[in-house]
C-alpha cells in the first residue's frame, strides 16, 4: 500500500469512533438545558432528536483530512475547520474569531500562536475532536500521539492543550488495538507512557490512582470535569471514565454526564474512545436520534 492509497480498515475504525463521539456530544449537550437535569439523575433520554456541537464538527474535519491525506496535513486541517465552521455549534469565542479570520485569508500559524497573550489556548478543543484519529492509528499508538500533536497546532498551541490531544488519541488507539479493549489499568498506564511531562500527565497519574473509586462525583471533584474548559481540567477525568467502562457505552456515558461540567466535551471524548474499541459502540437508538453526520466527512479536502 502506498502513502496515498485508501485504507478502508483505518477509515472504518475512525468513522465508528466519530459516531461514538457525535452521540456523546449530541446527547451530552442536552444536559446543558436545566429542564433536563432530572432526566440525567434518572438516566432517562431526553425527547426529540439531538444536535451535535463544535466537538463533532471539528472531529469531522480530522477524519476528512486523514481520509484525504493519510496523515494530518495542518494547512488542510485549518482550512477544513474554517470552511465548515458553523457559529451556532457552540465554539468558544477565541476559536470563533480565529476560524473567521482564517476563512478571510489570515495565517493560522500567527493567529493560534498569538492567542491568550502569546501563550496559545490551553482549552480542551484539541482533545475533544481527536479520538477518531486514535482509532485510525490503532496499529501504532505512538504515531497516534505524534499525529495528534500536529493536529492541535492550528487552533491550540499551549503545551497542555497539545498533550491533552495526545492523551485522548493514545487512549483511543489503545482501546482499538488488535487484542481487544485493555484493562482500565493497562489503558491509563499505556497513555501515561505515551505523553510528555505536563499537568495533563500529572492528572492522568492521579486518575490511575483513583480507578478503584466508585463515586464519579468525588473523582471529578479531584480531577476536574471541564468546568474551566482547560485540557488539564477535562482530559484526566474523561479518560478515567472511559477506562472504567471500556466496552459499555451506556454506563460510560451516564457516569461521565452525571458529574456535570463541560458535558458535551467530556462525553464526546469518552464516546469517541469507547467506540474506537469494537465492543464499545453506542446503542442503535442513540445513534438514530443523533443528528446525521455531514456528507463532506467522506469527501476529498
Ligand atoms: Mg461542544
Amino acid at each position: 500500500m502506498t502513502a496515498d492509497s485508501p485504507s478502508p480498515g483505518r477509515l472504518d475504525r475512525a468513522l465508528t469512533s466519530l459516531c461514538g463521539l457525535a452521540v456523546g456530544d449530541a446527547l451530552g449537550s442536552q444536559f446543558f438545558v436545566p429542564a433536563n437535569y432530572p432526566l440525567l439523575k434518572r438516566r432517562e433520554l431526553p425527547a426529540g432528536s439531538w444536535r451535535w456541537t463544535d466537538d463533532t464538527e471539528m472531529a469531522c474535519s480530522v477524519v476528512a483530512v486523514l481520509a484525504a491525506h493519510q496523515r494530518i496535513d495542518q494547512d488542510a486541517l485549518a482550512r477544513s475547520f474554517a470552511e465548515h465552521h458553523d457559529f451556532d455549534r457552540g465554539y468558544g469565542p477565541a476559536v470563533n474569531r480565529l476560524l473567521r479570520l482564517v476563512r478571510e485569508g489570515s495565517d493560522w500559524r500567527e493567529l493560534a500562536a498569538a492567542l491568550f497573550n502569546g501563550q496559545g489556548s490551553w482549552g480542551n478543543g484539541a482533545a475533544m475532536r481527536i479520538a477518531p484519529l486514535g482509532a485510525w492509528y490503532a496499529d501504532d499508538p505512538e504515531q497516534a500521539t505524534h499525529q495528534a500533536e500536529i493536529s492541535a497546532y492550528p487552533t491550540h498551541q499551549h503545551r497542555e492543550a497539545v498533550v491533552g490531544a495526545m492523551a485522548v488519541a493514545a487512549a483511543a488507539a489503545l482501546a482499538a488495538g488488535p487484542g481487544g479493549p485493555p484493562s482500565a489499568e493497562a489503558l491509563l498506564d499505556g497513555v501515561i507512557a505515551l505523553v510528555p511531562k505536563s499537568a495533563v500527565g500529572a492528572g492522568l497519574r492521579r486518575a490511575r490512582d483513583m480507578l478503584d473509586y466508585g463515586d464519579a462525583g468525588t473523582v471529578a471533584a479531584v480531577l476536574g470535569c471541564g468546568r474551566r474548559t482547560s485540557a488539564h481540567d477535562t482530559v484526566p477525568f474523561a479518560l478515567w471514565s472511559a477506562a472504567r467502562s471500556l466496552g459499555d457505552y451506556e454506563t460510560a456515558f451516564w457516569t461521565t454526564a452525571q458529574v456535570g461540567g463541560d458535558v458535551d466535551t467530556t462525553c464526546a471524548i469518552v464516546g469517541g474512545v469507547l467506540a474506537a474499541g469494537k465492543a464499545g459502540t453506542p446503542p442503535t437508538e442513540w445513534v438514530e436520534r443523533t443528528e446525521i453526520l455531514p456528507e463532506w466527512v467522506r469527501a476529498p479536502v
